[in-house]
């Protein structure tokens, strides 16, 4: 791919992983997602049009707010510029594999708005999850429409597995993450997403020893975030690996 059309893509990409980080971090607040227009959290500046780049308008501010000089939440800086990447990668690695595509997509999407809405609220709410569902239904109906009712039951299987588990540790699991892995058992199968779960309990941890004090590792960790991440790779691995 020609490097500007690669840029562009690229900026395209960083651009709506924005709006999708503003969906979730509004969401959960029961706040309009269009009023009011972006502004900074602690002072109520009204973003003007310079400060509205993703990443760029984050590094010409070196993260501070222009008016009030506090720092700026750095999530916004990495999904935005995790968001750019991700898309780039979906668009130039399977461009002839719409299923995929497709599938990575959904991800994508509902897992920058999960994240963003998990990290600042801790909570995966229950009208994005709803959105979620239906668009891996309509996605499974649509592209495996043979396996349609084995994902569904692997889906429920999952989500009584994880509900079952919620109920025995209600302090290791938010009912969110039960939901998401019941939506994520849908769209992978339940093996994939058995491995998921794993693949997320290990970075979650390998995160928490190598991020966080002592101290606040007895507190929650958004556990939503990783089981996006680990469905995203194993979406790209298994398609890669069963090519
Ligand atoms: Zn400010």
């Amino acid at each position: 791919m020609d490097w500007i059309l690669f840029v562009l893509v690229f900026y395209f990409g960083s651009c709506l992983a924005s709006f999708l980080i503003l969906v979730g971090m509004r969401v959960p607040r029961g706040e309009s997602i269009v009023f009011p227009p972006s502004h900074c959290e602690a002072c109520g500046h009204r973003l003007n049009a310079t400060e509205l780049f993703p990443i760029l308008s984050f590094l010409w501010q070196k993260g501070r707010c222009r008016q009030c000089g506090i720092s700026l939440p750095s999530l916004y800086f990495v999904l935005e510029l995790s968001g750019g990447l991700s898309f780039c990668f979906i668009i130039v690695s399977f461009a002839t594999d719409p299923d995929t595509s497709l599938a990575l997509f959904l991800i994508w999407g509902f897992g920058i708005v999960l994240t963003a809405s998990d990290v600042t609220s801790f909570l995966l709410p229950n009208s994005i999850m709803r959105g979620f569902f239906l668009s891996v239904l309509l996605f499974q109906f649509h592209s495996n429409r043979s396996l349609f009712f084995s994902s569904l039951s692997s889906g429920a299987g999952v989500f009584v597995l994880l509900y079952i588990l919620y109920l025995l540790h209600p302090e290791g699991l938010g009912g969110g993450d039960v939901k998401l892995c019941g939506v994520l058992g849908v769209l992978l199968g339940y093996q994939a997403t058995l491995f998921v779960i794993f693949l997320a309990s290990l970075s979650g941890l390998a995160f928490s020893l190598r991020h966080r004090r002592t101290a606040a590792r007895t507190t929650p960790l958004p556990f939503g975030p990783f089981l996006i991440l680990g469905s995203f790779l194993t979406v790209a691995l298994e398609s890669v690996l069963l090519k």
